[in-house]
């Protein structure tokens, strides 16, 4: 079984010998456990009621599955609550948050930003670094450097790094193609392993966020969701059923490319108006640079189209048109009517919403329903959390 075959829903014991992992690692706690554990992390506070009809379990399993998880300090047991469904006061389960803290780092053509948090992905402390070069032992060194920061600054132990970057990844430890550092075939994981001593595990960084998305976003609420990304390039990644999606070509960024305008400009490649051409800060502000005739920065340019710039208006305006018409692809073509929107170019959707959502509306069949989109949070470290999310998915219950 391969990487790409498995889903963050399976179970870590399964998953850790897909990966080949060693037995230093092994899961703490038996698969039924492990659901337990599972459940109350994601959905938080849970009576045992609760986590036995979610659960299927009787009453008696659910007690007996869950006295390991309070024996080991994972979970603990609040006060007596009134339970309006049973009216009677019971106690809830939560898991403790500061049982396990992770590492995630999310890797650039230029910079590795990283993140610690705790067992719900919430960043406790931030660190990021430039890389000096794209020589593999280079970028390994800043990593470490990186680790070791987060590590002493928050004086927290580490139980696992989730490493994120823009391409394709084989087994969960090496990066088969990563274009941005011009990488093939690199044991990025075995590499940081050995030099930290920590369980490491490598995603794509836009599988990474609907990981992410998956266990503490809009996951929690709906089983089928989108998540698009615009800045450097555009992300495009899936949930269906409860389940990341994830494909041969997982990496490849084959949303990259999607026509979307007629009348828009090349990309690279080629293609007149396609999502890089259409909705990447380098696209949008090179337009609005070569009509200017000179260097317009993305911030800039909402500026000057604020101030009344036709130019900067109205190359804003197209954009906006064509991110609503990739949002209705998605959801028509994946049917999912909910999409985390998030990538450095989020501002479009920002100061551009209703255009988006018109254009978006336009491409909808009108008895649809309405396709929320939510936010991702976390502008700056978003795409560190979902690598740490990566690490939570894999080492949260193990030792
Ligand atoms: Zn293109």
């Amino acid at each position: 079984m391969s990487i790409e075959a498995t889903t963050n829903s399976e179970p870590s014991a399964t998953r850790n010998r897909s990966l080949g992992r060693t037995a230093a690692w092994a899961p703490l706690l038996s698969e039924p456990e492990l659901e337990v554990a599972r459940a109350i992390l994601i959905h938080g506070p849970s009576s045992r009621g609760e986590l036995s009809r979610r659960l299927k379990l009787s009453a008696a399993s659910l007690t007996r599955l869950s006295k390991p998880l309070l024996d080991a300090g994972i979970v603990s047991e609040s006060d007596l609550v009134l339970d309006g469904s049973v009216g009677r006061p019971v106690r809830l389960l939560d898991i403790r948050q500061e049982a396990r803290f992770f590492v995630g780092i999310k890797i650039t053509g230029t910079m590795a930003q990283g993140v610690l948090t705790d067992l719900r992905a919430i960043s406790r402390v931030s660190a990021s670094r430039e890389l000096p070069t794209h020589e593999v032992a280079d970028v390994v060194e800043v990593l470490v450097e990186l680790v070791g920061e987060l590590r002493e600054r928050s004086g927290l132990q580490v139980s696992g790094v989730g490493i994120s970057i823009g391409g394709q990844i084989s087994g969960g430890t090496a990066i088969d193609r990563a274009p941005f550092l011009d990488w093939r075939n690199v044991p990025l994981g075995d590499l940081l392993r050995q030099r930290t001593g920590l369980p490491v595990l490598l995603e794509n960084d836009v599988t990474a966020l609907v990981a992410a998305e998956q266990w503490f976003g809009v996951g929690r609420s709906v089983a089928d969701f989108a998540v698009v990304t615009v800045g450097a390039g555009v992300g495009y990644g899936l949930a269906i059923h409860d389940r990341v999606v994830r494909g041969p070509d997982t990496g490849l960024g084959l949303g990259g490319h999607f026509p979307l305008d007629p009348n828009g400009p090349l990309c690279l490649e080629g293609h007149r108006g396609c999502s890089t051409a259409m909705l990447t800060i380098p696209s949008i502000c090179a337009q609005i640079s070569t009509s200017l005739q000179r260097e317009v920065t993305y911030e800039e340019a909402f500026g000057l189209a604020a101030a009344g710039n036709k130019v900067a208006h109205s190359v804003l305006q197209a954009a906006a048109r064509a991110l609503g018409h990739f949002l209705a692809a998605a959801a028509n073509l994946t049917m999912v009517n909910t999409v985390a929107l998030g990538g450095e170019g989020i501002e479009l959707f920002e100061k551009y919403g209703p255009t988006v959502r018109a254009a978006l509306a336009g491409d909808r069949d009108p008895e649809a329903g309405e396709v929320r989109i939510t936010v991702l949070a976390g502008e700056f470290d978003q795409w560190a959390r979902g690598a740490a999310a990566v690490a939570i998915q894999e080492y949260a219950f193990s030792q």
